[in-house]
């Protein structure tokens, strides 16, 4: 009889540097199989999952600076109470890249979906919500991801079969993880009958940058080349000003103060 998988909390896996490293590797080798490469992306193009937050803004950036892909973002109106300045600061930075790189930052594209819907994100056990986030959020924002790779393709007589997302090592929950990424990336070739996909977060992945960034490595780049972080969203409550206490904001704060410079 196989014994059961171990982690520390046993079959509940609470973050994402908790799950059994075999599963990965196994992961990667179904894709290795069938297409000769796990990481391999094909063509220049891609969608870029953009929420206005510090991560996605930089990586943004990052892939223009440091790659030849040509970038196509994606806003989705998910219905968060930080909506309207999450909004705010994705339209700063379309144009702030859309303007100095035309060529390498274009057709961005915003919908309306709530992600989860309001109707499914009450929850009794708020400890739960707080440990593990709302379960399939990121694979229904990284799904709408593909959905638009496949818009925009046929719109362009194109192919586009890579979806970036700003994943970074310091998140926790189970789905911020490679091999929730690499599962993800799994699922869309099978459901779509095509081996080309690749759904990646280039900070997490380093066959994209040829290393992984944390938020504090993004903050030194981000300065380093006059990336405006100030305006940035990341709190997820209503008010204009951060709120400097929910778990978004500590951890920006936390991200600064390791990075040695003044919080903005
Ligand atoms: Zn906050």
């Amino acid at each position: 009889m196989e014994k059961d998988i171990k982690t520390k909390s046993g079959l509940l896996t609470s973050s994402n540097k908790e799950e059994v490293p075999w599963i990965l590797s196994e992961v990667n080798s179904i894709l290795k199989k069938r297409r000769g490469s796990a990481t391999r992306t094909y063509g220049r193009h891609a969608i870029i999952l953009m929420s206005g937050g510090m991560d996605s803004s930089v990586l943004a950036g990052l892939l223009i600076d440091k790659t030849d892909f040509i970038l196509h973002p994606l806003f989705i109106r998910r219905g968060s109470r930080a909506q309207k300045w999450e909004e705010r600061g994705h339209d700063y930075f379309y144009k702030f890249y859309s303007e100095k790189y035309p060529n390498r930052f274009n057709h961005g594209k915003k919908i309306t979906v709530e992600v989860p819907p309001l109707e499914l994100k009450k929850y009794r056990n708020r400890e739960q919500l707080k440990k593990y986030g709302h379960p399939m959020r990121n694979v229904v924002l990284q799904s709408l991801g593909v959905q638009y790779a496949a818009n925009l393709s046929s719109e362009l007589n194109i192919d586009i079969r890579t979806v970036f997302t700003a994943t970074v090592p310091d998140d926790s929950f189970p789905h911020s993880s490679l091999l929730a990424l690499r599962t993800t990336t799994l699922l869309a070739c099978i459901e779509s009958g095509d081996w080309q996909w690749n759904v990646s977060s280039p900070l997490l992945d380093n066959t994209v940058l040829g290393q992984p960034y944390n938020k504090a490595e993004l903050i030194k780049y981000a300065i380093n080349k006059k990336i405006p972080l100030e305006r940035t969203r990341t709190c997820i409550e209503k008010g204009e000003d951060p709120c400097l206490r929910c778990p978004e904001c500590l951890s920006r704060v936390k991200a600064f103060e390791t990075a040695g410079v003044p919080y903005v």
